[in-house]
């Protein structure tokens, strides 16, 4: 691939460490990027960007890290993640922003360990916070399902992580909650703002074509078409999708740590080259 090191399999746009729901530090994620061989990587943990200095920090020469965010929004009522890339890890404003809803999944997680005690599982909210902070300083500053599907687990409740979401943290399942999220317009203005990009995640998971492409006509710079959810047909529909939109088709693992993703690092991987075209397209809202 043009751009790449030798050797390297290209860039992994969406990470998640253990500032939000992933295991890992943002080190140990640094870490695991190299010993895969890319070339590039984004860390894109949910509502925060408290994960970015320390990566930034711990990136070797020779790679390329873009900083980036995902952040839970809304569209047309429908919950959607829309991942940022090119944000500036100290925008204190922004920080402030997302302070706020990291507030707001703190009393949500809280909300859902009362509906689980409710059911007879005897969780305490500070057992989630303990879980969240086992792999270092700075763990579950984004709090969020897969923690509390780890109580779960840990108290006998669910088998593995899959199984707690699948008896009690889908929607309508005993233990779930609403989560607040941003207007996908707003998210996009605000992105743009702070002369940044913005892409849809994962569309196949949340959105019919048809509103996928109203949203992407909202002002999105590209469509993440590479990610380990999306089947090989989707894959297609979607690349084709961005080439007609004119927008960046992206790519990544979602790797949330060893056992809480099936995907390795760098699966689902792009072109390193993806990066230049995301930052040059940034340059545009400077
Ligand atoms: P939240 O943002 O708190 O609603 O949590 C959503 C996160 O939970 C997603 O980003 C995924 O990382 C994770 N997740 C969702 N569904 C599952 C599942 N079935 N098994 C494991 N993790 C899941
Ligand atoms: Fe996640
Ligand atoms: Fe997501
Ligand atoms: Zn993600």
């Amino acid at each position: 691939m043009p751009g790449d090191r030798p050797g390297s399999i290209g860039a992994d746009l969406h990470l998640h460490s253990h500032y939000s729901d992933g295991l890992l530090t943002p080190a140990q994620m640094v870490d695991g990027a190299v010993e895969a061989g890319l070339a590039a990587m984004a860390l894109t943990d949910h509502d925060t960007l408290d994960g970015l200095p320390e990566a930034t920090r711990h990136v070797p020469p020779g790679v390329e890290f873009l900083p980036g965010v995902e952040l839970s929004c809304v569209y047309r009522g429908r919950e959607i993640h829309l991942l940022a890339y090119g944000v500036d890890p100290g925008d204190e404003d922004l920080r402030a922003f997302l302070a706020g809803f990291q507030q707001k999944r703190r009393e949500r997680a809280a909300r859902m360990v009362s509906r689980l005690e409710r059911q007879g599982i005897p969780m305490t909210y500070d057992e989630l916070l303990a879980i969240a902070a086992e792999s270092g300083p700075g763990g579950g500053t984004s709090l969020g399902r897969p923690h509390v599907a780890e109580a779960l687990v840990r108290h006998g409740a669910a088998v593995d992580i899959d199984d707690a979401f699948r008896k009690y943290l889908r929607r309508g399942k005993p233990g779930w909650v609403s989560k607040a999220c941003i207007p996908a317009v707003d998210a996009i203005a605000l992105v743009h703002s702070r002369a940044a990009v913005i892409v849809i995640a994962h569309p196949a998971l949340n959105l019919a074509e048809t509103e996928l492409v109203r949203l992407v006509g909202e002002g999105l710079d590209g469509i993440e078409v590479w990610h380990p959810k999306h089947a090989p047909g989707q894959v297609r529909r979607l690349e084709a999708l961005a080439r007609q939109a004119g927008v960046i088709p992206t790519g990544g693992s979602d790797y949330h740590g060893p056992g809480r993703t099936k995907h390795e690092i760098g699966s689902s991987g792009v072109p390193s080259s993806t990066v230049e075209a995301l930052r040059e397209a940034a340059r545009n809202y400077e």
